[in-house]
C-alpha cells in the first residue's frame, strides 16, 4: 500500500460501484471519487414515472431472502421490506380464448420448474437440450392424450418464463450447468416501487462532491506514472505543468473523461457492464487488458429483457390476481423460441404492479432477447395496439381498452448499459467470471499490492 492516503476512483454509479465506495469509506479510505457517465446514478436500479407513480424499469426482485444476501439486509435495515405487498393469484389463458383451470396449470408449471431448474454440474448441456428431454419423460408417462397436450403446453410457458428470467433468445444456447455458479440466498422477493432506495441508502454517507455524473470514462491508463500538482479537496487533475521536486506526486493511473477531463488516482475499480466491457474493452484501457480477461468479456452472454408497463384506466382483472399468463396450447417445450415475426408470442407473463391503492392498475408485460431488442425499436402505438389485441384473443374479452399509457424500457439501446444481465452460454466454464474478478497489479509500481473488490475488477 502506498505511504499516502490512496486514492481511488471508481467508475459507474450503479449499485456495485457505490457499494464499493461505501465499503471504501467504511474502512478507513478518504479519497474516493465516483465519476458516472449518466447523469444519474442507479445504472440498472432505475426508476421512471408513470401517470403519477415511480415504477422500476430496472430491478424489483431481490433474489434471496437471508442474512447471506447484503441487499435484503439492507432494505430490511430500513423496514422497506415491511411495505411488501401480497403476490396475488395467477390467472392463465389459453390462445382459444377462455380461462385455464388455476389449480391444473400450476401444478403443471411446477413440474416444469423442477426440471429447468435442475442443477446440473460439469454435464457440458445447453439448458434446452436437458429441458426437451426430461418434459418428454414426464409426458412420455401420461396416458391421457389431452393431459399430454395440457403438460406440453405448460411446460413451454415455463420455457418462455425462463428465457424472460436470463434475458436469452434460446435456451439452447444456455448452459444448464449454470445454475452451480448461483447461490441459493432463500425465496425472491418482489419490492415494487421499493428498489430505487437502494441506491439512495448507498449514497446516504458519501460526499456529494465526490459523486460525478456526466462524466464518461473514455480511458484508462492503468500502468504509468502520471504527475499531479500538490493535494486538494477534490479529485486529482493531471498535471503538464513541471511542479517542483519534493511536491510532485505520481499516480499510477490516468483517467481520461470524454470531456476531456484528466483524473489521477492509485487505483481503479471498474463496475461498467458486461455489455459496455464488450463494446469498449479494446479500446478504453490502456495498457489493454491481458488476453485472459478479454477472452472471458467475449465468451458471457450478455442478455436483454423488455419490461412493457401499460397503465388503464380501469383494471380488465380481478382485483386479487397477481400475474397473467398466456399459453398457446399447440406449444410444446422443442417449439420453445423467439421469432421476431411472431414476437408477440414470447409476450405471455404480465405481472399486475400491487397494491391497486399504490399504483392504480398497471400491468407490465415481459419479454426476452431478441425479442426486447425488437420491441426497442417499436412505437408506443404500436406496442399498445398489438398488445391489446392479444390480450383481447386470450381472455376472450372484446372491450379491454388500449392503455392510457405506456411506458417501454430500452436497455439495449442504452449507450451506458446495452442490455440487462449477463448470462453462461454453452460450453463455458462459469468459474471464468473469477478471471474477471481479478485484479491487476500494474509493472510501474508492483510494490503496491492491488485493492480487491469482489463484484468489479480494480486495475492499478
Ligand atoms: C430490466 C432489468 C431487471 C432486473 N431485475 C433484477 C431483479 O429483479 N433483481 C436483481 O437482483 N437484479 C435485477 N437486475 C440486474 C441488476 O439490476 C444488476 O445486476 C445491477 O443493478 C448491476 O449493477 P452494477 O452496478 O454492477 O452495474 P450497472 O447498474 O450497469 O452500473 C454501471 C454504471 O456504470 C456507468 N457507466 C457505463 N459506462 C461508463 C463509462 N464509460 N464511464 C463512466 N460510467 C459508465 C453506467 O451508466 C452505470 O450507471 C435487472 C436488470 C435489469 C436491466
Amino acid at each position: 500500500m502506498t505511504d499516502r492516503n490512496p486514492s481511488v476512483v471508481v467508475i459507474g454509479a450503479g449499485v456495485a460501484g457505490l457499494a464499493a465506495a461505501k465499503k471504501l469509506k467504511e474502512y478507513g479510505f478518504n479519497d474516493v471519487t465516483v465519476l458516472e457517465a449518466s447523469e444519474k446514478v442507479g445504472g440498472r436500479v432505475a426508476t421512471a414515472t408513470l401517470g403519477n407513480v415511480c415504477v422500476d424499469t430496472g430491478a424489483q426482485y431481490i433474489h434471496g431472502t437471508s442474512e447471506k444476501n447484503p441487499v435484503y439486509c439492507l432494505l430490511k435495515k430500513s423496514g422497506l421490506l415491511n411495505q411488501i405487498p401480497e403476490m396475488g393469484t395467477e390467472a392463465f389463458y389459453s390462445d382459444k380464448g377462455h380461462k385455464v383451470d388455476a389449480n391444473v396449470a400450476r401444478r403443471a408449471y411446477e413440474a416444469g420448474e423442477g426440471i429447468i431448474r435442475y442443477r446440473g454440474s460439469n454435464t457440458g448441456k445447453s439448458l434446452g437440450e436437458h429441458f426437451a428431454e426430461k418434459t418428454q419423460d414426464v409426458i412420455d408417462s401420461l396416458q391421457d392424450n389431452d393431459m399430454k397436450t395440457r403438460m406440453q403446453s405448460v411446460f413451454a410457458l415455463v420455457g418462455k418464463d425462463m428465457l424472460i428470467d436470463v434475458g436469452a433468445s434460446n435456451l439452447h444456447r444456455i448452459s444448464l450447468d449454470s445454475w452451480q455458479y448461483y447461490i441459493d440466498m432463500g425465496d425472491s422477493v418482489n419490492v415494487p416501487g421499493l428498489m430505487f432506495q437502494l441506491v439512495d441508502m448507498l449514497l446516504e454517507d458519501f460526499p456529494k462532491d465526490r459523486l460525478l455524473l456526466k462524466r464518461e470514462v473514455s480511458k484508462i491508463k492503468w500502468d504509468g506514472s502520471f504527475s499531479v500538482s500538490p493535494p486538494r479537496d477534490e479529485p486529482l487533475h493531471a498535471h503538464t505543468e513541471s511542479a517542483s521536486e519534493e511536491k510532485v506526486r505520481q499516480y499510477p493511473v490516468c483517467i481520461v473523461c470524454e470531456n476531456g477531463e484528466e483524473i489521477l488516482a492509485d487505483h481503479v475499480i471498474v463496475t461498467i457492464s458486461l455489455g459496455c466491457l464488450k463494446a469498449q474493452a479494446s479500446s478504453l484501457f490502456i495498457p489493454g487488458l491481458p488476453t485472459e480477461k478479454i477472452e472471458v468479456i467475449n465468451k458471457l452472454c450478455f442478455g436483454n429483457i423488455a419490461k412493457i408497463f401499460l397503465e388503464y384506466e380501469e383494471a380488465f382483472w380481478e382485483n386479487d390476481v397477481g400475474t397473467i399468463s398466456l399459453i398457446y396450447e399447440d406449444d410444446t417445450p422443442t417449439s420453445v423460441s423467439t421469432d421476431k415475426m411472431q414476437w408477440l408470442k414470447n409476450i405471455q407473463y404480465f405481472s399486475v404492479l400491487r397494491p391497486k391503492e399504490r399504483f392504480g392498475n398497471i400491468l407490465i408485460g415481459w419479454c426476452p432477447g431478441n425479442i426486447a431488442d425488437l420491441v426497442e425499436t417499436m412505437t408506443d402505438d404500436e406496442i399498445s395496439t398489438a398488445i391489446t389485441d392479444h390480450l383481447k384473443m386470450f381472455l376472450g374479452h372484446s372491450n379491454i381498452p388500449q392503455p392510457k399509457s405506456i411506458l417501454c424500457t430500452k436497455w439495449r439501446s442504452n449507450k451506458f448499459i446495452k442490455g440487462t444481465y449477463a448470462y453462461l452460454p454453452v460450453g463455458v466454464d462459469g468459474q471464468v467470471m473469477d478471471i474477471l474478478a481479478q485484479p491487476l497489479v500494474g509493472s510501474q509500481h508492483p510494490d503496491q499490492a492491488a485493492l480487491h473488490q469482489d463484484s468489479s475488477f480494480m486495475y492499478k
